[in-house]
């Protein structure tokens, strides 16, 4: 099993979009600075969506502009459809990630096409790609759809199949509404491995029926390098009906660290970002080492 797996901080996007207050613009790069100084080594820190539809992310083209650039933290932005990838690759960011949801009603609600169209634009999306961005994908509904159910394997592969025909640098799989289990997790991954047994895998996991961590710990023994995760555990999905929270940034790197598996994240800067984001909703989180404290506790937190 790996010793290390990098974290990627999504409570810029998936953490807040969903969420009914709006954040300034000013709170919005704080928590992308508290990220970049926590450790994070990727940030996906915005959707370029219809702010009509999404109205947190309204404000994504001023975001990439006043990013931190004194830093070695990679800036990934998320996109639906061809304006969105088109306004992602003009942002000077590092990484574009396209979304492709597994099953076509999903797909209709999320992006308004049907699976295949969204993969051959994916495919149409990343050929036509002439500045140095890396371009990743995510299949969305991986483990089960909030409309038609289970997600069957033999389906998941061919989306999978359709989509690495675009070369993507990263295949990440989401389980966008937590239905996963560890069980899942490992023949998912193993699945796609047999495929493909290059590319670097990431997984994107909820914890909406509490099995995120379990997830995250199955994923690090199936051999993923990198885990999807919030501060605080915000998120949801809007377009997904009870598409809760993200696994918690610092409960992960609790967990991790605690069991000699090295992020890079900071565990204490992670809590204050939790709070901090806390405290921007006004609204209790769901991460739990936030409010239950670090093991063993420093000196500077004993104090
Ligand atoms: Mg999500």
């Amino acid at each position: 099993m790996r010793n290390n797996v990098e974290i990627i901080e999504v409570s810029p996007r998936d953490g807040i979009q969903n969420e009914k207050k709006l954040l300034s613009l000013e709170t919005k790069l704080e928590l992308i600075e508290r990220a970049v100084d926590s450790g994070a080594s990727r940030i996906e820190v915005t959707s370029f969506v219809n702010p009509r539809r999404v109205p947190q992310m309204a404000e994504a083209d001023e975001i990439c502009a006043a990013l931190p650039r004194d830093t070695n933290c990679k800036y990934i932005g998320l996109a639906l459809n061809r304006r969105g990838f088109e306004r992602a690759c003009n942002a000077d960011l590092d990484e574009v990630n396209f979304v492709v949801v597994a099953s076509d009603t999903f797909s209709q609600r999320n992006q308004g096409t049907d699976t295949e169209t969204g993969t051959q634009l994916f495919n149409d999306l990343a050929a036509g790609v002439t500045r140095p961005i890396g371009v990743g994908v995510t299949i969305a509904a991986a483990f089960g759809c909030p409309f038609e159910g289970e997600m069957p394997l033999e389906r998941l592969l061919k989306v999978v199949e359709g989509c690495m025909q675009a070369k993507p640098f990263e295949l990440a799989l989401a389980d966008t509404i937590g239905v996963a289990t560890p069980r899942d997790i490992h023949e998912r991954i193993a699945a796609v491995r047999e495929l493909y047994p290059d590319v670097p895998l990431r997984l994107h996991l909820h914890n909406t029926r509490n099995t995120g961590l379990a997830n995250a710990w199955a994923g690090i023994e199936a051999g993923v390098s990198a885990l999807d995760s919030s501060f605080g555990g915000v998120g949801g999905c809007p377009f997904a009906p009870a598409a809760t929270g993200n696994i918690a940034t610092e409960d992960l790197v609790y967990m991790l660290e605690r069991a000699g598996i090295s992020t890079g994240v900071n565990l204490e800067k992670a809590i204050d970002a939790a709070q901090f984001i806390e405290t921007s909703l006004e609204k209790t989180v769901p991460g739990m080492v936030m409010k239950a404290g670090v093991f063993p506790q420093t000196n500077a937190s004993a104090a």
